[in-house]
């Protein structure tokens, strides 16, 4: 049996083009001067191709920082999200983008919101390339969203099972009988 094929480079391309144009329209109108620089969080580790890519389409100048969290073991949650790798740079009264691969229930990045909202950015947004708006167990806001997609557990383009398959260009549904 073959994998069955969610999305495909070209589709994931294209739609980080799309994103990338509205962060930028945004930034533009946002910005106070030159020195109010953005800062970019990419979620690790599921976020890296996603977070490269679209920083890759975006024109303005902006700055990168990491964040990693934990919540998953295997493909259930645990439901207990841990802050693993802490941002470096000082995010004062800076515009924030959060970028994640996938929200889910939505614990993740409810946690990530309130521990970067207590630094107290001037402007904080979340991009997350996936949705599954059918698993959500709190209320968060997306701003900038690729793709809603149906309740399967999906891999590729970043996000693993078990570390696996985070190579993989596209992005996949996993189904335990075809590893
Ligand atoms: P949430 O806290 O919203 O339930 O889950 C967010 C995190 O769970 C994501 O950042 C991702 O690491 C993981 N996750 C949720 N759904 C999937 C999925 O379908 N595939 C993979 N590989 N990870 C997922």
């Amino acid at each position: 049996m073959g994998k069955k094929i969610l999305l495909t480079q070209e589709q994931i391309q294209e739609k980080v083009k799309e994103l990338a144009k509205l962060i930028d329209d945004f930034l533009v109108k946002n910005k106070r001067d030159e020195n109010d620089i953005p800062i970019f969080i990419a979620v690790l580790t599921g976020s890296i191709f996603f977070f490269s890519d679209l920083i890759k389409n975006i024109k303005s100048d902006i700055i990168v920082d990491y964040l990693k969290v934990s919540s998953y073991s295997g493909s259930h949650t645990t439901y207990n999200v841990k802050i693993q790798k802490d941002i470096e740079i000082d995010i004062n009264d800076k515009i924030v983008f959060i970028i994640e691969d996938i929200v889910d229930t939505g614990l993740t990045l409810k946690k990530i919101i309130e521990f970067l909202k207590d630094r107290k950015p001037r402007i904080l947004k979340v991009c997350s390339l996936l949705d599954k708006p059918s698993k959500r167990l709190v209320k968060v806001r997306i701003d900038y969203k690729g793709f809603e997609i149906p309740p399967e557990f999906v891999v590729g383009y970043g996000l693993d099972y078990n570390e696996l398959y985070r190579n993989v260009p596209y992005i996949f549904i996993y189904a335990q009988n075809e590893t």
